[in-house]
């Protein structure tokens, strides 16, 4: 086993190229894992749509993030996880996908989700490690990431997206301050959103309400924890949304308000739900360059704040997995992932998790087997 298979994005509207490449020499400090399940999440669908700024390598790029897999090789320093448990190759692990780099403002002030330099520009397959993202048969952790062994009790399905969705979810709603007892409002049913449901439920939210407008992801929120949702179609009407979230939270507003959804048109919406002194957690709008109108008066006679977040810190991951153990049969984890295919089937795979133009779509999340 020298070589391996990969899923090579050529830009927008072009099909991928299944190519083989060899298996990098593993240093001291990386670790080479042997992908078992990688999702297309909802950034990944912005890239391969072209909505999303990408500065693509004259060679391709392999890209993908959300994966879980087993220790194919490890660097010659590399004996433990992160937390320092005895680590060996076959285990199965779940890792982190970006780099902070140690020597900023962000990651000297122990924020290393913020830092600026953690995800480097694209790199082409032909330049080392070769295995740069998930839609492949390999991914090369480097040496500043982190990885931490997976419990036996939690099938891939499960952990496949706890290196994206659900830790981006748990930290976003722990810097946002959601706190026992609080009130949620979640845009978008999404992938993340559904997950958000849970995770504020067990956080102690008292009142979680979700807006979509797909009933079926809207059913699928009630199964992960939603106390109400809202259907944009039967509640056309913005004034309305805001008095229902006002009514299911007491006349006040809900403490905490998040954009899973990705278009910035909610954002205002979503900055009215909230009740005076609430929070704002942006983390859908991942293009750049799309602008929302907004009026800032609102925040400042409403006291309320907005908490950008584009990754976690690493300390999610474990608290993720323990999250997935004490609830693996409190919600229906298994709907989550709807649809599987090989990695050759990588384009139907994106096809059918296309929903931007359509009412409706039975995916939830998509994964590859490589
Ligand atoms: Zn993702
Ligand atoms: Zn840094």
């Amino acid at each position: 086993m020298s070589k391996g298979k990969a899923a090579v994005f050529l830009g927008p509207g072009k099909p991928f190229e299944i190519r083989e490449l060899p298996l990098p020499d593993v240093e001291p400090d990386a670790v080479l894992i042997r992908i078992s399940l990688a999702n297309v999440c909802g950034s990944d669908l912005h890239f391969w749509r072209g909505d999303a700024p990408l500065r693509l390598p004259e060679d391709g790029w392999i890209y993908g993030h959300e994966m879980t897999g087993r220790v194919a090789r490890l660097g010659a320093r590399v004996k433990t996880d992160s937390l320092g448990r005895p680590l060996k190759e076959g285990d199965r692990v779940a890792y982190t996908y970006f780099y902070p780099c140690g020597r900023c403002h962000a990651c000297l002030n122990n924020e290393p989700a913020a830092c600026p330099a953690k995800i480097e520009r694209p790199l082409g397959p032909s330049q080392f490690p070769h295995f740069h993202g998930a839609f492949a048969e390999y991914y090369y952790l480097r040496a500043r990431g982190a990885l931490f062994l997976v419990p036996d009790t939690l099938p891939d399905e499960m952990v496949a997206p706890v290196n994206c969705a659900l830790s981006q979810v748990i930290f976003g709603l722990h810097k946002a301050g959601l706190a026992f007892g609080g009130s949620v409002v979640i845009q978008g049913a999404g992938g993340l959103g559904i997950q958000a449901a849970a995770v504020a439920r067990d956080m102690g939210a008292a009142t979680v309400i979700v807006v979509d407008r797909l009933p079926g992801r809207l059913e699928l929120a009630q199964a992960f924890g939603a106390d109400h949702t809202i259907n944009l179609d039967e509640v056309p009407d913005r004034k309305e949304r805001v008095a229902l979230v006002r009514r299911w939270t007491g006349g006040t507003g809900a403490d905490v308000a998040c954009d899973f959804v990705g278009f910035p048109q909610v954002i205002p919406e979503g900055i009215e739900m909230l009740r005076s002194g609430g929070t704002y957690l942006e983390i859908g709008t991942i293009s750049r360059g799309a602008k929302v109108e907004l009026e800032p008066s609102l925040l400042v006679w409403g006291s309320k704040t907005i908490v950008g977040v584009i990754q976690y810190d690493p300390w999610v991951i474990p608290r993720a997995l323990d999250f997935l153990v004490r609830n693996r049969t409190r919600w229906p984890f298994d709907r989550l992932l709807s649809h599987k295919y090989p990695l050759e089937k990588i384009d139907q795979a994106f096809a059918d998790s296309e929903w931007h133009n359509r009412e409706t779509t039975a995916i939830t999340r998509a994964a590859l087997v490589p």
